[in-house]
C-alpha cells in the first residue's frame, strides 16, 4: 500500500499559501482520504514534520545547510557556488531547489523522450520515508558522505515540489508548519464522523504522545479501538496542567470546596515509568531526561512497589549539607553530557512524588485524584530523597494561606491547589481549574510572568548596533491554533543573552510572517515560533497593534504587556506550551478587580 509522494508536496504547497484554519482542515482532509490506512502513520509523520515521535530519542536527520546544498548540486548537476546564489536570490533552501528543478524539467522536456521517460521514477510516501529513515540512521564515519548520497538520489528522482518539500523536512522547517490541532481536526473529519470524534483522538494522543500511532488505530481499527486505547510503561503522557489564581477564596469555590493543597516545587517535572527493573523519566515536553537523572531511575527502581507503574513528581535540587531547596536553575548543570556521576554528587537531588497514571494494567488517570494519592502511598516506599509531596487537605481559605506561607519559607514557589471530587480525573495535556496553581507575588508587578514565543527580531541600535536589540512577542491561541502578539520587548536582557541572540535565531529567520503568527507590528525579521521565554511587566494593559485577544475586551484593541522584561528563557516548553491568549485575559480582568477593589473607598 502506498501513494506518490506529489499528493502530499502538492498539498504543503497549497496549504502555504493560506491561514484559514478551516481551509487548513479541508485540505489535510482531502489528503488523508486519498491515503491507505496503512500507511497514514507516515503520512502524519511527515506533515508533522518528524520521522518519528521526539520521545523515542531516535536519531534526527542530520543533515545541515551545507550538505543540502552539496546534494542539490549533485541531484540538480550544477555547481555548489550556482545553488548559493540561487538561494540568495529566492530567499531559501526549500524555493532554491524548486526553481532549480523547474529549469531542469524544462530542459529535459524538449530534449529527447528517452530523457524525458528515464525523470518518471515516481517517489511514493513509503520510499521516500524509507530514504529519509536511512539518511538518519547512517551515523559514524563516512556518514556524511552516504548521507549527501542518500539525499540527492531522492531529490534527483523528485519534482520540483517534491523537492521543495523534502528539503524543507530536512532542513526542519516542515516542523512549526502544521500544529497538531489543526491535524487531528482533518483526522477526525475523514475518519470519525467529525465533532464527536475529535475529543476522542485527543485522549488518545495525549494518553500516547504519537500522533501517527493514534491515526493508525484510528484508520485501521476504527473509534471505538480509539476509546479504549490507555497508557502504556515506557511512552510518556501528556502532562495535566494548571490554572492560575491569587485569591485562595476564589481558589476553593473553583475546586469545588475541599482540596489537596500540597507544596509548588521549583524543580524539573518528571515523568517516572517502570517496568520490573527498567526505568524511563520525561521531562515536562516529553524528553527522555533518564540519563541525566541515574540517581532517581535508582531511586525509582528500588522504592517503586510495582511490576508497572506511571508516576509523576518534580525532581528538586538541594544542599545536603543544610537539606534546603535550591531553586530550578540548579538542575542545569544536570544537562551536561559528560561526567554526570560527578554532577550526581555536586547536585544532588530529592523527588517529591504528586500522582498516580498508571498501575499494574490499570488506567488511573480516569479515577478520581483521592484514589490516585491512595494508590501511590501504597506503592512508594519513601525515603527522604524519593518522597510524596507536602500537603494537607482544608476547605479552609485560612489554611490554604497559612500552608501557602508555609511553602514559601519552605523555598517551594508556592502551592498547587487540587480538586478531590468524583470527577477529579487526570486530565492528560489538558489545562483546567482541576489543579490551580497558587504563586508568590514577584515582587508587586504583574501578579506572575507569562511564558511568550518569539515571533520575530528587531535590530539593535547604539551599543546595539549589529544584533538585535528587541524581539516581537507572542501567546498561543490554542483554539485557532496560531500565535498572537503581545509586545515587543528590549530590556532585561544580558549582553551574553544579547550576544547569542543572532545566531540561535539565525536558523529559524523569514522573510515573511509564519502562516501561524497573527501580527500587524512589523518586526525587521520574523522568527519562526521555536523559542519560548519567560517575561514580566508592570500591567497588563489594552493596545491596538497587538493581536493577542484582539477585539474581545475592547473593540480593536488586544492584550499587552506595559514595561516588559526578559527574565530566561524556557527551553523545556514548546511554543504551544506559552501563555494562552484565554489565560493573559483571565489575568486581565483579574488585574482589574485588583485595582478597583483596592481603590473603592470604604465603606462609611
Ligand atoms: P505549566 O506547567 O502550568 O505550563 P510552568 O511550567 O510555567 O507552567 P508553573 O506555572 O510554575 O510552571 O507550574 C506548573 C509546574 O509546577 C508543573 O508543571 C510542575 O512541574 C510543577 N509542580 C511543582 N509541584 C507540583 C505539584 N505538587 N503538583 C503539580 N505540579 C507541581
Amino acid at each position: 500500500m502506498d501513494m506518490p509522494l506529489r499528493i502530499i508536496a502538492e498539498t504543503i504547497d497549497r496549504l502555504e499559501l493560506i491561514s484559514a484554519r478551516t481551509q487548513m482542515v479541508a485540505l489535510l482532509t482531502n489528503l488523508f482520504k486519498q491515503t491507505p490506512p496503512e500507511i497514514i502513520d507516515k503520512v502524519v509523520y511527515l506533515i508533522q514534520g518528524v520521522l518519528w515521535p521526539d520521545w523515542k530519542g531516535m536519531p534526527e536527520i542530520g543533515v545541515g545547510e551545507k550538505m543540502l546544498i552539496k546534494a542539490i548540486s549533485i541531484a540538480c548537476t550544477i555547481p555548489e557556488r550556482d545553488v548559493e546564489k540561487t538561494v540568495k536570490e529566492v530567499g531559501d533552501l526549500g524555493r532554491a531547489v524548486e526553481k532549480l528543478k523547474q529549469i531542469a524539467g524544462s530542459k529535459q522536456a524538449g530534449v529527447t523522450l528517452f530523457a524525458f521517460t528515464q525523470q518518471q521514477v515516481a517517489l511514493t510516501v513509503v520510499n521516500t520515508y524509507n530514504t529519509l529513515v536511512k539518511i538518519a540512521m547512517t551515523q559514524g564515519e563516512g556518514s556524511k558522505d552516504l548521507k549527501i548520497r542518500l539525499l540527492s538520489g531522492l531529490l534527483k528522482e523528485a519534482s520540483a515540489k517534491e523537492a521543495k518539500f523534502i528539503v524543507r523536512f530536512v532542513e526542519g522547517k516542515q516542523r512549526v508548519g502544521i500544529g497538531d490541532a489543526t491535524i487531528m481536526d482533518a483526522l477526525a473529519a475523514t475518519y470519525g464522523g467529525g465533532v464527536t470524534a475529535r475529543p476522542i483522538i485527543e485522549r488518545a494522543y495525549n494518553l500516547r504522545s504519537d500522533l501517527g500511532e493514534v491515526a493508525r488505530i484510528l484508520a485501521l481499527k476504527g473509534l471505538e479501538e480509539l476509546k479504549r486505547v490507555k497508557p502504556e510503561v515506557g511512552v510518556p503522557i501528556r502532562p495535566m496542567l494548571a490554572e492560575r489564581l491569587s485569591d485562595p477564596r476564589e481558589i476553593l469555590a473553583k475546586t469545588g470546596g475541599d482540596a489537596f493543597v500540597e507544596f509548588k516545587y521549583d524543580g524539573e517535572r518528571a515523568q517516572i515509568h517502570k517496568k520490573g527493573d527498567k526505568v524511563w523519566i520525561y521531562s515536562r515536553r516529553l524528553e527522555n531526561i533518564t540519563r541525566q537523572y541515574p540517581d532517581v531511575e535508582e531511586m525509582a527502581a528500588t522504592h517503586i512497589k510495582a511490576g508497572e507503574a506511571i508516576v509523576e513528581g518534580e525532581i528538586v535540587a538541594y544542599d545536603p549539607e543544610t537539606g534546603e531547596l535550591k531553586p530550578f536553575q540548579e538542575l542545569m548543570h544536570r544537562k551536561r553530557k559528560h561526567d554526570i556521576h560527578l554532577a550526581i554528587k555536586e547536585y544532588p537531588v530529592r523527588v517529591f512524588l504528586f500522582d498516580l497514571l498508571y498501575l499494574d494494567g490499570e488506567d488511573y488517570t480516569v479515577k478520581p485524584l483521592p484514589q490516585r494519592r491512595e494508590a501511590l502511598e501504597k506503592i512508594i516506599d519513601k525515603t527522604e530523597d524519593f518522597t510524596i509531596a507536602e500537603y494537607i487537605k482544608t476547605s479552609t481559605p485560612e489554611d490554604l494561606e497559612k500552608f501557602f506561607l508555609e511553602a514559601i519559607s519552605e523555598g517551594a514557589e508556592g502551592v498547587m491547589v487540587k480538586a478531590l471530587h468524583k470527577d477529579a480525573i487526570y486530565q492528560a495535556g489538558v489545562r483546567g481549574w482541576l489543579w490551580i496553581k497558587y504563586k508568590r507575588d514577584y515582587k508587586s508587578e504583574m501578579a506572575d510572568t507569562v511564558d511568550l514565543v518569539v515571533v520575530g527580531a528587531f535590530h539593535g541600535k547604539g551599543r546595539r548596533g549589529g544584533k538585535y536589540g528587541a524581539l516581537l512577542m507572542a501567546a498561543y491561541n490554542p483554539d485557532k491554533d496560531v500565535f498572537e502578539t503581545v509586545c515587543k520587548v528590549g530590556s532585561g536582557f544580558k549582553d551574553e543573552d544579547l550576544d547569542k541572540l543572532p545566531d540561535m535565531l539565525k536558523p529559524y529567520v523569514r522573510d515573511r510572517k509564519h502562516p501561524r503568527v497573527l501580527a500587524e507590528m512589523e518586526p525587521d525579521v520574523w522568527i519562526e515560533p521555536v523559542f519560548v521565554a519567560e517575561i514580566i511587566g508592570a500591567e497588563l494593559t489594552l493596545s491596538p497593534i497587538h493581536t493577542c485577544a484582539k477585539g474581545l475586551l475592547k473593540p480593536d484593541a488586544g492584550i499587552s504587556i506595559r514595561f516588559p522584561r526578559f527574565i530566561r528563557w524556557r527551553p523545556d516548553k514548546r511554543p504551544e506550551d506559552a501563555t494562552t491568549s484565554q489565560e493573559l485575559v483571565e489575568m486581565y480582568n483579574r488585574q482589574l478587580k485588583k485595582i478597583t477593589v483596592e481603590q473603592a473607598p470604604e465603606a462609611p
